[in-house]
């Protein structure tokens, strides 16, 4: 019988392979299409095999029979004596079959994607894990070897990659859109660009070789419109030893971008709103004139290492400084020429104190450090140390004819009578007092 189907079918039209084993059957079966097999004989092999289509092959009109072939899983029967013809027309006829139901398959497994996809955009993560999520979801079902979101900044032309399933934590490396001819292209004509063959398509022609070098066989962008505007490209490469992109994974990345615009808008505004709020955050406790902190933040920060100190019993010192004749500076070089030098001074003390100590401007030409973990002596080196940088400073701002001092006021604990935050200021106040009493240019330590 099976040569006679193997005739029909014409050797080297198909492949064919014959077995009588019911163990080689099953292990062939995987990638067949269509299996042949005699009625009722067959039957019992083929109840555990899923995937091919099958064809029965009897002699019988018995119905019971041809009942238990249907019951069976026989998608067709062919009668003996065989005739050529039919066994190619039923070949064929579920070849097509196979064909449009892996296509279905297919298209209900890109529906459940979409559909997948569609609801981590409208979750409420932050948009950045959503687009996470968007493109390790494709990396899932495609196979590439990198898959990416970039955002394009309408105004500079510059891209940056937001997402990244090779790298979860990328964040915005930037692109030379010059290098990547395949995305210009995508936002210029605003439709998906499918690269088969890096090593033969016109538009690589400018950076083959270096795209060569990194392996890469096949890419697909498509541009994410956004309210009419190209706002990125969710990116995909296939590696050389890879296959290029299909019809309808080309047809699935499409409409996961489409899906992803909104995500990725609001990955832009959140991040636009998060630098807007860092930038005013450091506003709110920096000083204008000098770019030093506030007084504001300095207390609160007093507070917390007041109370740390308290609660480890460790010492905490704090300096008082107020620059000597400043009224004089004023009077010889202009109020204009002053504020460059309280600018000037600002820097060098903020080149010569520790990043754990906080300096800010007390108020006009008076600053004030917290030292955390500083003992008295610690303080007072630190306030002689600072006093003579001053005064060897050659302030660019007032010409370098004039040199400026500063007088210091230090207060520490433990001492018994501080025993709120303020009194640090006010303990280092009064030394500071003392020091401008006995002669300026000096440190004074509060007893
Ligand atoms: P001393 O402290 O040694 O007693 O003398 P002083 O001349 O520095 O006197 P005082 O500290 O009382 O006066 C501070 C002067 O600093 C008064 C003011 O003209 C000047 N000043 C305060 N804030 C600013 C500022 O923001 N810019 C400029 N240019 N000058 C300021
Ligand atoms: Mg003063
Ligand atoms: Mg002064």
């Amino acid at each position: 019988m099976s040569r006679q189907i193997e005739a029909a079918l014409k050797p080297g039209d198909y492949r064919i392979i014959t077995t009588a084993n019911s163990k080689e059957l099953i292990t062939h079966a995987k990638d067949a299409d269509v299996i042949f097999t005699e009625i009722p004989e067959g039957l019992r092999f083929i109840r555990p095999i899923k995937g091919p289509l099958i064809i029965g092959i009897t002699k019988t009109s018995d119905e019971a029979v041809l009942q238990q072939a249907s019951k069976a899983g026989i998608n067709d029967v062919l009668r003996t004596p065989i005739i050529p013809t039919e066994v190619l027309i039923k070949t064929e006829n579920c070849l097509r079959v196979k064909s449009a139901l892996i296509h279905l398959e297919n298209e209900i497994k890109n529906l459940e994607t979409i559909i997948e996809v569609t609801s981590i955009v409208s979750s409420t993560l932050n948009p950045k894990e959503i687009l996470f999520l968007v493109v390790k979801k494709i990396s899932e079902i495609i196979p590439v070897t990198r898959c990416s979101i970039i955002r394009i900044d309408s105004e500079t032309r510059y891209a940056l990659v937001i997402s990244s399933f090779e790298n979860p934590k990328i964040g915005g490396i930037k692109l030379d859109l010059k290098k990547y001819p395949e995305i210009m292209q995508a936002i210029t004509s605003r439709k998906p660009v499918v690269i088969k063959d890096v090593d033969t398509d016109p538009i690589m022609k400018g950076v083959r070789d270096i795209i060569c070098n990194l392996g890469i066989r096949s890419i697909l962008v498509l541009p994410i419109i956004f309210k009419d505007e190209v706002i990125g490209t969710l990116f995909l490469r296939t590696s050389r030893s890879g296959r290029s992109f299909a019809d309808e994974e080309i047809k699935l990345c499409h409409a996961i971008a489409n899906a992803s615009a909104n995500a990725l808008n609001n990955a832009f505004l959140y991040e636009k709103m998060e630098s807007e709020m860092l930038r005013l955050e450091r506003l709110a406790i920096t000083d204008f004139l000098t770019g030093i902190y506030n007084i504001r933040y300095f207390y609160h920060r007093l507070e917390e290492e007041f109370s740390r100190s308290q609660r480890y019993a460790s010492p905490i010192s704090c300096l008082m400084f107020d620059i000597d004749h400043f009224k004089q500076i004023n009077d010889t070089y202009g109020h204009k020429r002053g504020d460059m030098a309280l600018r000037e001074l600002s820097t060098v003390l903020k080149k010569s104190v520790r990043k754990s100590d906080i300096l800010a401007r007390y108020g006009g030409e008076e600053f004030i450090l917290l030292l955390p973990n500083t003992n008295l002596d610690g303080a007072k080196a630190e306030a002689e140390r600072i006093r003579d940088t001053i005064k060897k400073h050659v302030f660019k701002s007032l010409k370098g004819e004039r040199k400026i001092t500063i007088s210091i006021g230090i207060a520490a604990l433990p001492h018994k009578k501080i025993q709120a935050s303020d009194d640090l200021i006010t303990c280092a106040d009064s030394a500071l007092f003392k020091a401008k009493k006995s002669g300026r240019n000096q440190v004074v330590i509060f007893s």
